[in-house]
């Protein structure tokens, strides 16, 4: 049987690949309005940076991690030799503990010094079961905003991320912004104790996982999917009414600038998110069309803590990842198709095969030119050309006979209009720019004078 790509994995084909790429620029564009500048770090880290990072504790860490070694170490390892802990690494399962590290190896954020702000893009691993939406590699886009702490900066990267989703299409009335605050240092072990006695007291209502998870990390119990545990935390305490005075003066602020920017949320006590670094402000995008349980399309929250865990000084940071998959098939519930994976400008095609070598020279000098051209490479009929040029969506289409080469001229076909016209060939050949191109195009014709035969 042929090989097949690995379960949880997805190939991206020719018109998903270049949409990605567009996906990309779309973010690049808008993030660089708000000050964010690409960054790009390794596909695999430390194992260590990871479990002091986002915790031992975590799904994340606990069970989901890719770990990898070098064959040397692997047969180390086999043999019962000690393998160095640099040298045990991980698969990256999300984008936050590799720029933190990075920030704080390269002093990103010397003291003093103003935010720095930063995106990535690129592949996570995380070995969770797969289904629709949740892959074992996927995709995200996601920034990271270090050595700020002004509410003012959390609005704004809660707003960029409203306004990415707005700009690819999904229609806003499909997403749904839930916010909380987990609280700092100071007010987070109080509300912890109080929700573990919340736990152990209705521990009969609970599930192992939920039990277990009482010793390790409580709030998680307020991710549990089962409902009897659902049921049971409805009136489990809420974060929000133990927070300390400048959690909730932060949190309360944050909420102001939503409501004066007009942004539509909703205060969710429950949603206290996987990972074990986040403080104060966490959010989440949900959308209520496509993706079934798997509904969350980007979310992210603040971690002022992070850069002390990986060894760096006290460092403020919030910021959020997005998966570019999930917001495909929340694009796709609403009729989205991938843009054609390249677009043709022209085809020349060739009334018969004593024109070839003329063809292949207009050919080069239009792709020089910057045009996307096209011509047919195994002897095909006029016809059966023209299907070819139909099938690439050509906007125009160069014919070539043995008639016009010899009186130096070639017919063009606006595949649109079906008008065509007679153009200077020496001319075509000359141009050395796409818009000189088109100028020598329009220069003959005066049906397309108005018309936009080339974008
Ligand atoms: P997280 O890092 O868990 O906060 O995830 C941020 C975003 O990445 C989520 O909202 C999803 O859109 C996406 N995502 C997370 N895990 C997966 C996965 N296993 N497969 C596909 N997308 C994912």
């Amino acid at each position: 049987m042929a090989i097949q790509a690995p379960e949880g994995t997805k190939d991206l084909l020719p018109g998903e690949a270049q949409y990605w790429e567009d996906f990309k620029r779309i973010a690049a564009d808008i993030f660089a309005r708000y000050g964010y500048a690409l960054i790009d770090t390794p596909i695999f880290e430390q194992t260590e940076l990871f479990v002091r990072g986002i915790g031992e504790a975590t799904d994340v860490v606990a069970k989901e991690m890719f770990q990898t070694l070098s064959g040397e170490n692997l047969k180390k390892l086999i043999a019962g030799d000690p393998v160095k802990s640099k040298s045990r690494l991980s698969l990256r399962p999300e984008g936050t503990a590799g720029v933190v590290r990075a920030v704080v190896q390269h002093d990103l954020v010397p003291q003093g010094a103003p935010p720095t702000k930063l995106m990535y893009a690129g592949q996570m691993f995380r070995a969770e079961r797969p289904q629709k939406g949740r892959q074992r590699q996927f995709n995200q886009i996601g920034v990271e905003c270090l050595g700020a702490e002004a509410p003012s900066v959390d609005a704004e990267v809660i707003i960029m991320l409203m306004r990415f989703f707005e700009a690819i299409g999904i229609p806003t009335a499909l997403t749904h912004l839930l916010i909380n605050s987990l609280g700092c240092d100071e007010c987070r072990p109080l509300y912890r104790e109080k929700l573990y006695s919340y736990l152990k007291d209705n521990a009969a209502h609970l599930c192992d996982e939920c039990l277990r998870r009482a010793e390790t990390n409580p709030l998680r119990a307020f991710d549990c999917k089962n409902p009897a545990c659902a049921t049971a935390m409805e009136n489990a305490p809420k974060m929000t009414d133990c927070l300390c005075a400048s959690c909730k003066e932060h949190h309360e602020q944050v909420k102001s600038y939503l409501d004066a920017s007009e942004i539509t949320y909703t205060q969710e006590s429950r949603l206290v998110r996987g990972l074990d670094y986040y403080t104060r402000t966490v959010f989440e995008v949900q959308v209520s069309e496509g993706l079934g349980s798997q509904n969350a399309i980007g979310g992210g929250g603040r971690y002022d803590k992070l850069a002390e865990e990986v060894g760096g000084r006290p460092t403020s940071g919030l910021g959020f990842a997005l998966g570019y998959e999930r917001c495909v098939l929340a694009l796709q519930a609403t009729g989205f198709e991938f843009p054609p994976a390249c677009v043709c400008d022209a085809f020349i095609a060739c009334v018969d095969t004593t024109v070839q070598g003329v063809a292949f020279s207009l050919l080069q000098a239009l792709r020089d030119a910057g045009l996307n051209c096209e011509m047919d490479h195994q002897n095909r009929s006029l016809k059966s050309q023209f299907k070819l040029a139909d099938k690439l969506k050509a906007t125009l289409v160069f014919i070539l006979g043995p008639d016009e080469v010899q009186s130096g001229k070639v017919k063009v076909r606006n595949m649109e209009t079906h008008a065509e016209e007679l153009l200077d060939l020496a001319e075509i050949l000359q141009a050395d720019s796409k818009e000189e191109v088109i100028k020598n195009i329009r220069r003959y014709d005066s049906i397309w004078q108005d018309k936009k035969p080339i974008s």
